[in-house]
Order: C-alpha cells, then structure tokens, then sequence
C-alpha cells in the first residue's frame, strides 16, 4: 500500500486537513479540503486503505442529495439493500436524497472523491450505523 505522502502525488486539489469534525462517522483515517463554502459546498475528502463512512442519508424536503467524483485511487459505494460499485478516477455518482448509502475506500487502495452537497430545501445529513467489518471484509 501507497504511504500518504506518495499517494498526495496523485492529488490535484491538497488533501486537506485531518477530517476531525466528521471522525465519530467514518471507520479510519480521513481527510477533509473544503474547497467551496459559497453557493455550492464542495469538499475533498480522502479516505485511507480501508477507511469508509458510516452509512448515512442525505435528507431534504426539495433538492439534495450528493454527487461524488471521484479523482484518485479506488473506493466503493453502496446503497441500502444494493450491491457495491466499485469506483475509479473519472467516476460520477448521483445520490438521490434520502437513500441509505456509504462510500469509502477499499480496503487496499487510498481513494478520493469530491463531494458536492446539492443544494435544497430542509437538509440535513443523518449519520446511522457503521459498515460492519463483516459486509466490509467481503471487498476487493
Ligand atoms: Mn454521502
């Protein structure tokens, strides 16, 4: 597995900083680089091998949702009930509002995507369980 600094290479906006504000609802090591807070909020978030969010929703009354692109290494997401799809650079993702999901890592790849949280009426996020290291651990 790549070290930090050698994977950053890979990077075109800066890995950030450590992802603490969001810690207690990913499993690993995150990081977050804000990049817009005006009009449409944007972030980069990196993942460390194996490290994923918990699953969580993206709520709102009108509009919403959330749509990574995802810009380096190799990750996963998944809806509830769904099964994974695996990402790569390039990827887009629509995330409806109000559907159950996680994304991350895999478990032997740095991954990172940008997240725009789309905007609309009565959003909120509501972060629910952790991805079991059962259903985790049937990764690639
Ligand atoms: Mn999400």
């Amino acid at each position: 597995m790549k070290q930090k600094s050698e994977f950053e290479k890979e990077l075109i906006f800066p890995i950030g900083e450590d992802n603490r504000a969001y810690a207690d609802y990913f499993a690993g090591n995150s990081y977050l680089n804000m990049l817009s807070l005006k009009q449409v909020v944007i972030g980069s978030v990196t993942f460390e091998p194996g490290c994923r969010n918990n699953w969580h929703i993206h709520h709102a009354k009108s509009g919403g949702g959330q749509i990574l692109l995802v810009t380096a290494g190799r990750g996963y997401y998944q809806e509830w009930g769904k099964n994974p799809v695996e990402l790569h650079p390039g990827d887009v993702v629509n995330i409806p509002p109000e559907v159950k999901h996680w994304h991350g890592a895999a478990p032997d790849s740095w991954f990172s995507h940008i997240a725009v949280e789309v905007p609309g009426e009565g959003t909120a996020n509501e972060w629910c369980e952790k991805v079991t290291n059962e259903e985790y651990g049937k990764l690639k």
